[in-house]
């Protein structure tokens, strides 16, 4: 049998291809933070995770811009030998502050933070147990330690005590959540759940990529909760509010040691350039200069909350600056996604697999440096798409 039989009859995306709504991998021509050119086109970004508007902030270019200078365009080679540079250090000691735990560990991107991360920690005799909204790179991460996968419904404090419970007392238990869950804009029930991971003796590890900058005054979910100390592990990615490229998890010492020593996505990968270092401390000092972003960007959230609900649209249990608009269907998904980019607003269309049937949405994402025109418009856009394709 041809390896590659299985890439020849693979029709999906090019049936929708030919329906001329297409929506993926679309070539922007520029991208200035709120607004983007395709095809000639300017358009209103609301699918972007830029969710503070640091990637066009003034100190947040230098920055990166006088690191080229002086490093170059690339660190060439894995932190574990010669791709370690002070300026990693120095992120990883101003992200532990920021996030209050002992220290951080950078690694080249969120996926590959998740990857090592949970690998690293799952043997054989463990057992990682996961909400079924968690990011795909969490689930992949699971996959790629030898231990036992639980899965539990979203949120579903009881039924993660079901499954805390019919584990043996000689595992070793890591539960694993999203902060602020990516597709729902809802946040991890962390007051229902620390109690429940301390009674089990089970640790806990939030993947914060879209609380950080967000919520808890942008120090993430656990602060949000005034929980730091009682989550064990805190991940994140720089890849939204901090305006770069690369990932960490934060922890105690002893821990972030082990990690450092034997997570395989860590060793066996490039480090980030000195540019996206810099990049992020700079979006740090901006974010504790500025906190205003943080409110203003939870304000346009609340916004849009408030309205796309009084249209008449399923925003499902979102309390954060994304907000899903629930189509239930996958053509009707696509069919809306087009209709708003034509009016220009470019939003991401998630159909199943990524959702579950009945849940396919567009998620819509916002920034601090949206203007309240920016918004107006966005919003007036939604109510006569909605209207034309019925979906209110
Ligand atoms: N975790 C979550 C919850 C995410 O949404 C993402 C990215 N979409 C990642 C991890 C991966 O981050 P990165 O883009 O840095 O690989």
């Amino acid at each position: 049998m041809d390896i590659f039989k299985k890439c020849r009859e693979y029709t999906d995306a090019k049936e929708v291809m030919e329906k001329g709504i297409y929506p993926y991998f679309l070539p922007l021509a520029e991208n200035e933070g709120t607004e983007v050119v395709y095809n000639g086109k300017r358009m209103i970004m609301c699918g972007s995770n830029n969710y503070l508007g640091l990637t066009t902030h003034p100190k947040v270019k230098e920055a990166a811009i006088k690191a080229v200078e002086r490093f170059g365009t690339s660190c060439t080679g894995s932190r574990f030998l010669n791709g370690t540079l002070e300026l990693h250090e120095q992120v990883e000691k101003e992200i532990a502050d920021f996030v209050g735990k002992e220290e951080a560990l950078i690694f080249s991107t969120g996926m590959q933070t998740n990857l090592g991360t949970i690998s690293a920690l799952i043997s054989r005799d463990d057992v990682v147990i996961l909400d079924k909204e968690d990011h795909a790179s969490i689930v992949d991460g699971a996959r790629l330690g030898y231990g036992k996968i639980e899965r539990f419904p979203h949120n579903d404090i009881e039924h993660l005590e079901r499954v805390l419970k019919s584990i043996p007392e000689d595992r070793g238990r890591l539960i694993v959540v999203d902060g602020v869950f990516s597709m729902g804009g809802d946040l991890a029930d962390l007051p229902h759940l620390i109690p429940m991971a301390r009674k089990y003796d089970a640790r806990v590890m939030v993947d914060d990529a879209h609380g950080m900058g967000v919520v808890g005054g942008g120090r993430g979910t656990a602060r949000e909760f005034g929980m730091d100390n009682d989550v064990d592990l805190i991940m994140s990615t720089f890849s939204k509010s901090f305006a770069s490229l690369g990932g960490f998890i934060a922890g105690n010492s002893d821990i972030i040691h082990y990690i450092k020593h034997t997570a395989r996505s860590l060793i066996f990968s490039a480090s980030i350039p000195a540019s996206n270092a810099a990049a992020v401390l700079a979006a740090i000092q901006v974010i504790r200069d500025e906190p205003e972003r943080v409110t203003r960007v939870n304000i346009i959230g609340e916004t849009i909350r408030t309205e796309l609900r009084a249209m008449g649209f399923n925003i499902g249990n979102s309390v954060t600056p994304i907000v899903p608009v629930i189509i239930g269907d996958d053509e009707l998904t696509f069919r809306s996604w087009k209709a708003l980019f034509e009016n220009g607003v470019f939003v991401n269309p998630v159909v199943s697999p990524a959702v579950s049937a009945g849940q396919q949405l567009l998620r819509t994402s916002y920034m601090a440096t949206h203007t309240d025109e920016q918004i107006d418009k966005v919003l007036s856009v939604f109510q006569k798409v909605g209207k034309e394709l019925a979906i209110i």
